[in-house]
């Protein structure tokens, strides 16, 4: 009879696992006589259309966290948090595990925020974003016609939250890379849908036959993201081709984030936009202006998709910060050679001094190296590394796998030859 009580049918309650155990308890140490009259006192609520949960509440069987929806319980965030805990031990770190740029807003866009801001230019803006900066997005993304559009986001964050909720349905499947920038994955559990993985491990190669491996009749899009985080990989427009042949073939979406853009070392950055009409380039400012506090990216799409972003963004976010779009009139047009040429510079540097220690690829973009751990496990030697003061993130913040570690070389090169110092004595 006390199991009897499990089956109280309040689908909240019914769904929540800590619940179900504790009536089951409860029903255990009751099953006497009391156990008798609390399963006749539930059963009668129901027959009666009482909140069945009110009743569960009232005996103080729903945790706060119950109350929570499965969705925002689902992303979990201990490993990143684990980190952050032990680094906060730390007095004046070697960190290298910033994933933002180490310069702040160029000159001319902090002139144009300040005077954006003297312009009261602070009301709503249409949600797509101001026909200034849209008309200048378009140009530099070649767009010429009334099929692709631009969207103005809150950051790329803000694009991609905007393509999960347009483009996947609950139990859709979105195929993401492994290893992943952590919020494509979670994201994924935020709208219900279910990452998928296509492995780039071991080399980190951008590769259609992996992805087609994982491609299962609920696959609804892909994730490309190039250069890439964590692994700094930069991949080919023969990569990229084939990739999107593939989703072509197999009617899917492409969400091709290219935040690292800029930071292209060796090659010229591929672009798909203008090749298929089911990508989607995710871009904006955080890295390639310095400004990722200010929440500034861009959506580039065909129309229909576009629309129904749009129509989302207005009723979720209204639009991207005034003061911000005006400002980033300015960035688009910024000469970013001589900063990439710095950036290619620490690049060079780190990757000359972990070379013979650690096992890595070389990165051709972005500023991470994704290295192995020195003895298989990132967690483990991230702990050993912040034993001597030197911060670095634990491969599984952003993989199914932690046998790896993110360097992050956004740093002057003061601090990356002390990180590199310990890195050597550590391998
Ligand atoms: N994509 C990738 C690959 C990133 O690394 C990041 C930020 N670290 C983002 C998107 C999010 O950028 P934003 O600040 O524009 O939201």
């Amino acid at each position: 009879m006390g199991e009897g009580l499990v089956e109280v049918g309040d689908c909240r309650a019914e769904s929540c696992a800590s619940t179900r155990l504790c009536l089951l308890l409860v029903g255990w140490e009751l099953r006497g006589c009391w156990g008798f009259w609390l399963a006749f006192f539930l059963r009668y609520s129901i027959d009666t259309h009482t909140d069945v949960f009110c009743v569960i509440n009232r005996l103080g069987l729903i945790t706060e966290m119950d109350m929570i929806s499965k969705r925002a319980q689902a992303v979990d965030t201990s490993g990143i948090r684990r980190v952050f805990e032990l680094a906060a031990a730390l007095k004046d770190p070697i960190n290298l595990s910033i994933g933002q740029p180490d310069f702040g807003a160029f000159p001319e866009v902090k002139a144009a925020a300040r005077a954006a801001v003297d312009e009261d230019r602070s009301a709503y803006t249409l949600s797509q974003g101001i026909p200034q900066l849209r008309q200048k997005l378009r140009q530099k993304l070649g767009i010429e016609n009334d099929d692709l559009d631009v969207l103005v986001t809150a950051g790329v964050s803000g694009g991609l939250l905007l393509s999960y909720l347009c483009l996947l349905d609950p139990g859709d499947e979105i195929l993401i890379p492994d290893p992943f920038f952590c919020i494509y994955r979670d994201m994924a559990y935020m709208v219900n849908a279910v990452p998928t993985y296509y492995s780039v491990y071991p080399d980190f190669k951008l590769s259609a036959e992996r992805i087609e491996a994982s491609i299962t009749s609920k696959t609804k899009a892909i994730i490309v993201n190039t250069p890439a985080n964590p692994t700094g990989y930069a991949c080919s427009q023969e990569e990229l081709d084939e990739v999107v042949e593939l989703a072509r073939a197999k009617d899917l979406y492409l969400l091709y984030d290219e935040i690292y853009d800029v930071f292209c070392y060796d090659s010229k950055h591929p672009s798909c936009l203008h090749d298929y009409d089911k990508a989607v380039a995710l871009n904006g400012f955080s890295k390639s202006a310095g400004v990722p506090g200010w929440r500034m990216g861009y959506v580039a799409a065909h129309r229909e998709l576009l629309d129904a972003m749009i129509k989302l963004q207005q009723y979720t976010i209204v639009c991207a910060n005034s003061i911000g779009q005006w400002a980033m009139l300015e960035a688009i047009d910024h000469d970013f050679s001589s900063l990439l040429a710095d950036y290619r510079k620490k690049r060079d540097f780190i990757a000359e001094g972990l070379s013979g220690k650690y096992e890595f690829v070389q990165p051709g973009g972005a500023f991470y190296v994704f290295p192995k751990a020195p003895g298989g496990k990132g967690q483990e030697f991230v702990e050993r590394c912040i034993e001597k003061n030197l911060l670095v993130v634990p491969g599984h913040v952003f993989s199914e796998h932690d046998t790896h570690f993110r360097i992050s070389f956004s740093a002057s090169l003061d601090v990356l030859e002390r990180g590199v110092e310990v890195l050597r004595s550590l391998a």
